[in-house]
């Protein structure tokens, strides 16, 4: 090791990997001997929105911990007692110091978004609306309950509601609070574009308008990317060390972290940078087709959902992406395929060996996780195996933990590595992204993309990550309709195409970085939203 990882250097690439400079100097809070350290803090600002980016376990609740009062940082000295204005005497002069001031001249009230929304039926027995009426201290709930359509399930119990209704009732409960600084450890999670969207707008609002401190972890890219006033990258080692970088410009925060080195820092944080393309991918040479599927139609009962499919091709050798909103029937297609439901009309081909990663992962078995691969895979533990998925998916620090002890990042990863590791036909992931900090994202992308080209094997990915969508697809399947009552899936199209039917029917349109050619969300109704979308130019420039 290069000595400051406690295990294998994650990168595998020790020599191009530089010392931060901060770690010669002393952290901002050491728990104890040999254990996590945190170096630097993050700057909140009233009227801003400071952004966090990067991967968890790096430390990120310990400094808010120290922004909210909670913890005076100890500076390093685990042994001794620290005081506020020893930590006030270490930032004096950097972007911090007002922010210290005020909290050491009265207190500074602090509102949490939790990063596990799943985590909130077992604290709170009740219905929707005794936990928001509870949150009510501007006298904003009933605006924020419209804005992010809460309205029908306001008389639902907690624990009855889905995922993404879930994440909604927190964003309100926590926006509805009367705080100085409000911290959301991620938005998006179980949240579709316009959800997430919303979020991000109701979170600038209250601090423009309300002058607040907000700040946001968030791993969705392009809603950082918008959402995000300063941007503050994290980088260390999970579990050992954390680095916060000083503030940095969204724009080229977000544009070194992908390209995997931070300037001011001269700090490389992988060793491979990640492009996009700025003109949709030329039509590939299409392998052979390898399903034709007709119309289908599925239906759940008189008067519930219903799915048409429009008939299609799946090309051998193709990443398929798949995108629409939530509840417009895109899970039900995947069931349609695997098997587990049958079409009310139109017939599939059930040739077809299918290897499917459901969105909702329950692996809950008592067994371990080296244990449950192997019995998947004659290749578990072979050196490609462990190059093309194990070491991607960051499965080598897991693997003797029990399936039913794992995280929610954690369980994604083993099933991502799961359904990989399958013989199949096709590779139907169902939300990969879900659970995945930033970098978990970016290796899982590469990691399928990696798996498809060279197995020439064929995935249907379905995401509301763009960029995920964007790096991993060669094609498009665009689901429309309305959400709950009745979805349409298009046949698959040309990146384009399907990039423009997808984003006009939001009305989002993305322009690009002139230095990288990255993707970015045109602020709605901005000069620049407005010209696109007249074009009919959505997502890919010229
Ligand atoms: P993040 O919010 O970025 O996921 P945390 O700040 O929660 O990270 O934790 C960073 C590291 O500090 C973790 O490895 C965690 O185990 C460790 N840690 C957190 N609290 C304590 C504590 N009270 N004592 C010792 N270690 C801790
Ligand atoms: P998506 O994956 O696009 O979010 P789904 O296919 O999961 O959408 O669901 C589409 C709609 O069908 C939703 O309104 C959902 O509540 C409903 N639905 C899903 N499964 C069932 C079921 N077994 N019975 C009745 N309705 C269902
Ligand atoms: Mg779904």
């Amino acid at each position: 090791t290069c000595g400051i990882c406690v295990e294998k250097c994650p990168f595998d690439a020790i020599e191009i990997i530089n010392l931060p400079a901060e770690l010669e100097a002393e952290p901002t809070h050491r728990y104890g001997d040999n254990a996590f350290a945190l170096y630097g803090l993050p700057t909140p600002e009233p009227g801003k929105v400071t952004g966090i980016l990067g991967p968890n376990g790096i430390g990120k609740s310990t400094a808010v911990h120290a922004l909210a009062g909670e913890m005076v940082p100890n500076l390093g000295e685990y042994e001794g007692e620290t005081d506020w204005e020893a930590v006030l005497d270490r930032y004096r002069g950097t972007e911090l110091q007002n922010y210290l001031e005020g909290l050491i001249d009265g207190d500074i009230a602090v509102a949490r978004k939790p990063q596990y929304v799943d985590q909130i039926p077992k604290q709170f027995d009740g219905k929707v609306r005794e936990l928001l009426e509870q949150t009510d201290e501007r006298g904003e709930l009933d605006y924020l309950v419209d804005e992010l359509s809460i309205r029908p399930v306001m008389d639902q119990r907690i624990d009855s509601i889905s995922g993404g209704e879930l994440q909604r009732v927190a964003l309100a409960a926590t926006l509805a609070r009367d705080v100085d600084f409000y911290f959301l450890d991620e938005i998006t999670p179980y949240l579709d574009i316009s959800q997430r969207m919303t979020a991000a707008r109701l979170i600038q609002e209250l601090a423009e308008e309300g002058d607040r401190s907000m700040l946001v972890v968030e791993h969705d890219l392009a809603i950082l990317d918008l959402l995000a006033d300063t941007l503050h990258i994290t980088y260390g080692e999970p579990g050992a060390y954390g680095v916060v970088t000083d503030p940095k410009s969204v724009r080229n925060g977000i544009n070194e972290y992908l390209g995997g080195y931070l300037d001011n820092e001269n700090m490389r944080i992988r060793p491979e940078s990640i492009t996009f393309e700025e003109h949709a991918p030329r039509t590939s040479s299409k392998g052979q087709p390898l399903v034709e599927y007709p119309d289908l139609h599925k239906s759940y009962g008189e008067g519930e959902f219903s799915l048409d499919v429009e008939g299609g091709t799946i090309y051998e050798s193709e990443v398929l992406g798949v995108v629409g909103p939530n509840g417009i029937g895109k899970s039900t297609l995947a069931k349609l395929f695997t098997g587990a439901l049958s079409p009310d009309e139109g017939e599939l081909d059930t040739e077809l060996d299918i290897a499917y990663k459901p969105q909702y992962i329950e692996i809950d078995q008592p067994m371990r996780v080296d244990a449950f691969l192997s019995s998947i895979t004659d290749d578990f533990g072979s050196s490609y195996w462990n190059t093309e998925i194990a070491q991607p998916l960051q499965l080598e620090r897991i693997m003797e933990q029990n399936l039913d002890d794992l995280s929610g990042g954690e369980r994604q990863r083993v099933a991502i590595a799961a359904c990989l590791s399958e013989d199949a036909d096709l590779y139907l992931l169902d939300e990969p992204s879900a659970h995945l900090d930033v970098e978990q994202r970016v290796q899982a992308t590469s990691a399928i993309r990696r798996y498809t080209e060279n197995h020439d094997a064929t995935a249907m990915v379905i995401d509301h990550d763009i960029y995920m969508i964007d790096l991993l697809s060669d094609r498009l399947m665009v689901f429309d309709g309305e959400p709950a009552h009745h979805g349409t899936a298009r046949p698959p199209q040309e990146m384009r195409a399907g990039m423009n039917d997808f984003l006009a029917d939001l009305d989002i349109t993305f322009r690009r970085d002139e230095r990288t050619g990255r993707p970015r969300i045109n602020k709605p109704g901005s000069q620049k939203d407005r010209e696109q979308q007249r074009a009919g130019e959505y997502y890919y420039s010229g």
